[in-house]
């Protein structure tokens, strides 16, 4: 039995599939026959383009054929005579390996094609390292693992999964998901959450136990791997599995109820997103509106930014299907764990302190800010859209986009386009600067939603992925349950909405303890919505206020979790 971090609840049983783009190694080397070596070449040029028409048109049939124009482009390089040239050319003069000549022939191109300022060099670069990769894979007999069509009952075992390929995964045929890295609050977490996986990460050594097609049973509320059990283990954890399902159906009775406590506060459940067709499952678990659309996976997964039109389309799409209930959209959070290569963005020294989120948006304001907030403000017309910004630390910041917000407003008027006047323009209080001064924030801010996944990150000082330090990220420590009691207070105060869209909304020990702190909002993985409503529903805000004031007097986070699950289970 293996234990790791728990990151999607549910039991997952099924055969293992290994999952590994390893880091392609290429190292110089002398051949005796460059004409041998050539053939060698030309076999795996020829073997490239032959995956690479296939994916396209696997892909032309299961998403569409404008996603795979981008493989067809893949194509049109591999066939160009110019590029397999230059890189049979240095296999004969230089004699050296095939992997070597097409590292450094490709890897020109894409650095030359990557420096022009021009968008579509910009796509064009990645594409040929693409394609570099894809000959190299070859050469080297490393398969690529097609993750949207993996067998049914499999359950993947990865180092780490992106973003991107999480979001890949076909649900029917996964059923579980173990990873060596990662952490609670990584992406590709979050989202095996939304796609209801279960799944358990941060799990050292794992692969080194597995191979493809032994028996592997997980249990993701636990963060448990047992692999090869035996047959009573099985059964048992097949039994837990039902439990799990029959659970989750006693919850549908809080259908369509009031989120509102014993004592008549009400409060509103809500969901994160990251796709416009996330909002069914916002609707099938009853969410009262959506808290936190994570803009960023619009950007994801392509070669080039969507297009003002195609993020209209993408926010009208979630404002129109909520119907007037409020929709939180979170202006481009990327940087940090969230990378999207065509932005040209340079690897920081230091990710998740750099270059990012409203600080990159601000500084590419033409490109980058004003078609995302021109979008936004054109979608407020069909629903009850609300503008949030990430990562923010100062006014000016805020400041800044107001203006920018207002400069497009007049824009929009002059050309008599409709758009919500009255749009609100709020700010995720997510750094340890913000929460300081959330009573200056509270003064200007339409409203606040806390992101506890970075405020604990910032709070403690703590990478929120690194798993040899995850000890100490707890939104239980103190130090973090003072920042969130202060900022909710500071809202509250100034008359202000404060929500809470960090996976601590969630959290069944942190849940009592928003609710005598007075949070309004909760914002969580749509799944999550209807535990959280039945936990509501049995508490009294009045009787809380003791609880909070006894779990705010320990002085380590272990006492408050301790004594919070105490509660919880009494
Ligand atoms: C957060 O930081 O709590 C949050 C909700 O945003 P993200 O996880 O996308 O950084
Ligand atoms: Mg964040």
């Amino acid at each position: 039995m293996y234990k790791g971090t728990n990151a999607s609840a549910g039991i997952g049983i099924g055969k293992v599939t290994i999952v590994e783009e390893q880091e392609l190694v290429i190292k110089r080397e002398m051949v005796t026959d460059s004409a041998v070596e050539i053939q060698r070449f030309k076999g795996a040029l020829e073997a490239s383009m032959k995956q690479t028409e296939a994916l396209a048109a696997d892909l032309a049939t299961r998403v569409g054929e404008k996603e795979a124009e981008i493989l067809n482009g893949h194509m049109m390089l591999l066939a160009d005579p110019i590029l397999t040239g230059e890189i049979e050319g240095m296999i004969q003069n230089d004699s050296v390996n095939s992997e070597f000549a097409i590292e450094t022939v490709c890897t020109n191109y894409a650095d030359m094609f990557a420096s022009m300022e021009d968008e579509l060099m910009q796509q064009r670069a990645a594409d040929m390292r693409d394609i570099k990769t894809r000959m190299q894979k070859v050469l080297l007999g490393i398969q690529s693992v097609d993750i949207a069509s993996l067998p049914e009952g499999s359950v993947i075992v990865a180092k780490d999964l992106t973003p991107s390929m999480t979001a890949g995964i076909n649900p029917s045929n996964v059923t579980g998901i173990v990873t060596e890295l990662g952490g609670r609050t990584s992406h590709s977490a979050i989202l095996a959450r939304a796609l209801e996986i279960p799944a358990v990460v941060a799990l050292t050594g794992i692969l080194s136990q597995v191979k493809d097609g032994d028996r592997i049973v997980l249990d993701g509320s636990e963060g448990m791997v047992i692999v090869n059990p035996e047959d009573e283990v099985l059964a048992q954890y097949q039994g837990k599995r039902e439990a799990f399902l029959k659970e989750k159906k006693e919850l549908e009775k809080y259908m369509g109820r009031p989120s509102v406590t014993k004592d008549g506060v009400c409060v509103e459940l809500v969901a994160n997103i990251g796709k416009p067709e996330d909002v069914d499952k916002v609707l099938q678990y009853d969410g009262e509106g959506v808290g936190l659309f994570r803009t960023e996976f619009l950007f994801m997964d392509r070669n080039a930014m969507p297009t003002e039109e195609e993020q209209f389309e993408a926010y009208k799409k979630v404002a129109v299907a909520l119907d007037g209930k409020p929709v939180i959209i979170r202006t481009l959070d990327i940087g940090g764990d969230k990378e999207i290569p065509y932005m040209g963005l340079e690897k920081d020294e230091n990710p998740f302190l750099g270059y990012r989120a409203v600080r990159f948006c601000l500084d590419r304001k033409d490109d980058v800010y004003r078609p995302q907030l021109r979008a936004l403000l054109r979608a407020s017309a069909f629903g009850n859209i609300k503008i949030m910004i990430p990562l923010v630390t100062c006014i000016d910041e805020y400041r800044a986009v107001k203006a920018l917000v207002e400069e497009i407003k007049a824009e929009l008027d002059e050309k008599g386009i409709k758009y919500n006047p009255g749009i609100q323009l709020g700010i995720m209080v997510e750094t340890a600067a913000a929460s300081l001064i959330a009573d200056i924030f509270a003064r200007e801010a339409d409203f606040f939603s806390i992101g506890t996944n970075d405020l604990t990150q910032y709070t403690m000082s703590v990478d929120r992925g690194n798993d040899k330090i995850s000890y100490l990220y707890s939104t239980f420590n103190p130090a973090v349950l003072r920042s969130i009691k202060r900022i909710i207070a500071c809202a509250r105060e100034a008359g202000i909405m404060v929500g809470m869209c960090g996976e601590a909304a969630s959290d069944p020990m942190m849940i009592p303890l928003l609710l005598a702190f007075g949070l309004n909002e909760f914002s969580m993985s749509p799944s999550a919505i209807l535990r959280a409503r039945k936990m509501i529903t049995e508490y009294s805000t009045q009787e809380l206020q003791a609880v909070a004031d006894k779990a705010m007097s320990f002085a380590t986070a272990q006492e408050v979790e301790c004594y919070m699950k105490e509660f919880v289970n009494s």
